[in-house]
Parts: C-alpha cells; sequence; structure tokens
C-alpha cells in the first residue's frame, strides 16, 4: 500500500510538472510538432510560373501526447537572386490532435514582404528552396520538399515607388497599380503602311506580355539625397524602399541583385515629362503641368517604358503623331485618346525579362 501511494505521489508530481504557477493547464507542453512534406503549387493545383500567387502546403503531425497549437512559418530562399535568403513568410496556425496529421496551407506572391525585415520581394522564375520551417519558434529543416521551381512566363514584375502627391496634380481618385494597369492596358493601335491594328489590351497585349505592379508611396525622387539624376536618384530611393542591400541594378533585364524584380518605376509629380535609364534598368515618369489630362499623363508613362523595351524616338523616321514621337499629335489620341505606335518603333521593342 505504501508503494502505490508513493507511486501516485510520483505520478501526480510528473504531471503537476506542466502546470504554470498560478496552477491552470499550460498548452502545449506534451504537443510535438514534425513537419514531414511541403509542396507549392499555383492557384490551379499546377506547379507555379512567374507572377504566380503560390499555395504552400504544409504536412504537419502532432508526434506528442495531447492537443496543442502550431504556428509555423517558412524561411523562403532563392537560388538566383542575391539577398534572398531565408525570408521570413507569414505564420499559419493549426490545433492538431494527438497524433494527428494535417496539412495547413499558406498563399502568398506574387511580391511579398519579409515578416521581419523590411524587405519587399518579388517571385520571378528560378529555383527556390526553404531552409527551415519555424515550427513554434524552433526551426525544423527535415522534410519533403524542400525545393521548387518557378518557370518563367511573360509577366512582368515591376516595383513602382511614387509620390502620392502626384494625384492631386492629375485628379485621380484610385490607386496607382489600377492607375498603372488603366495604362498599360488601354486601346492602342499599331500603323502600318496605312493600315491600323488595333490591340484593345493595350501595350501588354501588343508586347504579349502582363504587367504586374507593386505600389510602394515615397517621397518625391527628385527630393531624394542621392548623387545624379532622376535616374540615379530612383535607383537609389528604389534600393533604399525594397531593402536591398545596395542601389538598384541594370541592365534593362531581369537582373540578380532586384529581388526577383524586373524593372523600376519611379512616379513624381514633378513637371518635366520622364526620362529612362536603360543602363539602369529604370524610368523615371512625371507629368507636364500645361496638360495634367490622364491620357497625357499616362501616355508619358507607357513612352518610357517603350524606351526600356528597346523603342528609339520615331522622329528619326520623319514622322511624327506616335507614341514615340509626339503620340498626343495624334488624330486618334486627340478624338479618342487611342495611343498609336509606328510599326518600326514596334519592331525595336521585345521583352527583356525572363
Ligand atoms: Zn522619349
Amino acid at each position: 500500500m505504501k508503494t502505490i501511494t508513493t507511486l501516485f505521489i510520483f505520478c501526480l508530481f510528473l504531471s503537476c510538472s506542466s502546470k504554470s504557477d498560478d496552477g491552470t493547464q499550460t498548452e502545449n507542453t506534451s504537443a510535438r510538432f514534425d513537419l514531414t512534406a511541403v509542396k507549392v503549387t499555383n492557384a490551379s493545383g499546377d506547379a507555379p510560373v512567374k507572377g504566380d500567387e503560390i499555395t504552400i502546403t504544409m504536412t504537419v503531425k502532432n508526434t506528442g501526447s495531447s492537443s496543442g497549437t502550431v504556428a509555423i512559418s517558412p524561411k523562403l530562399s532563392s537560388s538566383r537572386f542575391g539577398d534572398y535568403h531565408n525570408v521570413a513568410l507569414d505564420a499559419v496556425e493549426g490545433t492538431l490532435q494527438a497524433g494527428e496529421t494535417t496539412q495547413l496551407t499558406l498563399t502568398v506572391g506574387p511580391f511579398f514582404k519579409d515578416a521581419i525585415k523590411e524587405k519587399h520581394y518579388a517571385l520571378g522564375s528560378g529555383e527556390y528552396f526553404f531552409e527551415a520551417f519555424e515550427l513554434n519558434g524552433a526551426d525544423d529543416k527535415e522534410f519533403e520538399g524542400r525545393i521548387f521551381q518557378v518557370a518563367t512566363s511573360n509577366r512582368v514584375l515591376v516595383p513602382v515607388i511614387y509620390d502620392p502627391t502626384y494625384f492631386s496634380k492629375v485628379n485621380y481618385n484610385g490607386s496607382m497599380k489600377t492607375y498603372l494597369e488603366q495604362a498599360f492596358t488601354r486601346k492602342i493601335e499599331l500603323y502600318n503602311e496605312g493600315n491600323y491594328t488595333e490591340f484593345e489590351g493595350g501595350l501588354d497585349e501588343m508586347m504579349d506580355i502582363e504587367h504586374l505592379f507593386y505600389t510602394i508611396p515615397t517621397g518625391n525622387v527628385s527630393a531624394y539625397d542621392a548623387e545624379g539624376g532622376l535616374c540615379e536618384k530612383a535607383i537609389a530611393l528604389g534600393g533604399d524602399a525594397l531593402g536591398l542591400t545596395k542601389d538598384w541594378e541594370g541592365p534593362v533585364g531581369t537582373q540578380g541583385n532586384n529581388h526577383g524584380f524586373d524593372y523600376l518605376m519611379a512616379i513624381t509629380p514633378d513637371s518635366f515629362g520622364g526620362v529612362a535609364c536603360g543602363w539602369i534598368d529604370v524610368q523615371v515618369t512625371g507629368v507636364f503641368d500645361f496638360d495634367l489630362s490622364i491620357d497625357r499623363s499616362q501616355i508619358l508613362i507607357i513612352h518610357e517604358t517603350s524606351h526600356l523595351l528597346g523603342s528609339p524616338h520615331c522622329d528619326q523616321y520623319d514622322v511624327e503623331g506616335y507614341v514615340m514621337c509626339g503620340g498626343e499629335k495624334h488624330r486618334k489620341y486627340i478624338d479618342h485618346g487611342i495611343f498609336v505606335y509606328y510599326q518600326r518603333s514596334r519592331d525595336m521593342m521585345s521583352n527583356k525579362f525572363d
């Protein structure tokens, strides 16, 4: 009888070890979690391509002896892009019974911010891997499905730094993202030897690309304290805003140190038109104070991007009235707000990003 009593007290003592000072049962002391497998797909359940939102499916098992809640967050790294290591994604939570296995999902992208550092990323094409998953604060590095690929696509991933006072100038009430989507997908026409080809889907359709914009409100780029002209100020401000380790880098193309983004755009309320600097993969567009219409302001933006895509001005062909040479003078623009491209300009343009 004495032995039984001793055993009973001993067991009681053991079970008491998981009680906190006020005597209530603390959670999770005997729930243990193990991440066994990870799978990454796009919204359709297929392998992701550049510009997709991805769903990370995490198979987690509670190997402990009581139910408990797990908070799990992926640490994502890119094999292609620099300063893209152990990016902390958001955490998801689940409650599992003892012995239960479940799948938790997290949907992110194509743009995201590190949950801890002030750094912004795009899910460009290339190989990615998970360094670890944090489970209730402890790293789990042993699981299936560490590596996944993002295939290239025609999406162009553009970070946009902009001064919000731009909108009071052009008198627009929506978001910068909506404004830019409108600029790149509004109807354009392509002129070639007397014929017009219509592109209802705008510049994006003509180029068979799809711009995806990630907008970050900042101060005015022209007021940013950096050496050089507007483009140089933009790559410094852009590097700062995105949390790059240094300035945004060129030339035009998908570069290794721009956190997976393609080209940088800066929008300013300054009245000067715009400027494109292909060698540093950036365009800066302002306005013209003498014509603050949305039509005129948007044609400036697509003009500068068209430079980055390879087109010079078209007045060298002794023409006028097209997007790359006085597009605001074309009859179709004046009457219907249609941007008209000249075929020889189009021929110079191509998608520089992968
Ligand atoms: Zn120009």
